[in-house]
């Protein structure tokens, strides 16, 4: 990951030094030692054990391993008398975490509110989304969600919507509508791979975030794959819808005319080979469905009325577009009845 923005980048305390930025992670009631990378350096900290119980139930056993004896003393009197235990261990290791955003957990988890920016660069964003969703504490950070998601991130990062990675921070704070709108535009825009067409690509060509919750990018292909058979397959009738149609004034010449205008699109389109079959296609949907539009002619221009063709291609075309089913599916929607994400929105 790039360093953030320093407009938006959590404010350090101490200098930038790496000794001054050590103490950014030394906590009051401190037991237990971590170690953290912060901006490339390897830091040592220490954390009250008890804020960490309390932030996140992951946390809690990394203090009380399940199979320490204390944590099976627990189980039996229940999580809310730990609080006199001392930790079993002494030292946690962070340092596969992105440290600033590991800053802004454990800042709330000790109740240093005031440490806590109310703009996030969406660098910041995606990787406090990343360790809420890791350590199962979206609650920690409930409060500033919808400051974080009122900032606009979208000049910022549009690639972070193409590929997949702001569907991923809707999913961990339970914006459900941002995540359908997403989907649905991702699912519109994706590409797939020239080779076996088994991997989403971006509008772009990029390739998609490994964040995506799974089953997303397996239904993008089903349907992406169901839905350009169907538009291929009424292009290839092109020609015949053409041949039904007769120009309203009886002018053979605006027959012919019409015939033409058809078979040169979709001669222009390269969808299908000489025989008429179609070629293998790794656009979107969304490109597909604008590939063969209604073609003006100004020798028509008397005679628009006849373009009936045009206008078989847009409804046939809207059709398609309209019957597309959205690829939230079920097991999707669930995560966002939960009762911690039901509140965040
Ligand atoms: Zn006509």
């Amino acid at each position: 990951m790039a360093s953030s923005s320093p407009a938006l980048a959590i404010r350090p305390k101490a200098a930038s030094s790496p000794d001054g930025a050590q103490n950014l992670f030394i906590f009051k009631s401190a037991d237990v030692d971590i170690t953290v990378t912060y901006k490339g350096s390897i830091l040592k900290g220490r954390v009250s054990s008890h804020a960490l119980c309390l932030a996140s139930p992951a946390w809690h056993k990394f203090v009380y391993p399940p199979w320490s004896p204390i944590a099976d003393q627990k189980e039996e009197t229940g999580p809310d008398l730990q609080g006199d235990s001392k930790a079993t261990i002494a030292a946690i290791d962070f340092k596969d975490d992105n440290g600033e955003a590991l800053l802004l957990l454990l800042r709330v988890a000790h109740l240093k509110f005031a440490d806590v920016p109310s703009k996030l660069s969406y660098e910041q964003f995606l990787n406090v989304a990343i360790l809420c969703d890791e350590y199962d504490c979206v609650n920690l950070v409930k409060p500033w969600l919808s400051k974080w998601f009122a900032y606009k991130h979208g000049a910022e990062n549009y690639g972070a919507y193409q590929e997949g990675d702001y569907l991923f921070i809707a999913w961990v704070f339970g914006r459900q509508k941002t995540f359908n709108d997403l989907a649905k535009m991702m699912l519109l825009d994706v590409r797939v791979t020239e080779e076996n067409q088994s991997e989403c690509l971006t509008h772009w060509g990029a390739k998609f975030s490994h964040l995506i919750p799974q089953g997303l990018t397996e239904n993008f292909l089903k349907i992406r794959s169901e839905t350009v058979t169907k538009v291929l397959e009424f292009y290839s009738r092109i020609l015949y819808v053409s041949e039904d149609q007769r120009c309203l004034k009886g002018l053979g010449q605006c027959d012919v005319i019409q015939y033409g205008l058809s078979a040169r699109q979709l001669d222009r389109s390269r969808l299908f080979d000489s025989r008429g079959d179609a070629l293998r296609y790794n656009g979107s949907i969304h490109d597909l469905g604008m590939y063969i539009q209604p073609y003006p002619s100004p020798t028509l221009h008397i005679h628009r009325a006849c373009d009936r063709i045009g206008v078989e291609i847009q409804r046939t075309v809207m059709q398609i577009m309209r019957a597309i089913p959205h690829p939230v599916l079920p097991v999707h929607r669930q995560h966002f009845t939960k009762e911690l994400l039901r509140l965040t929105e």
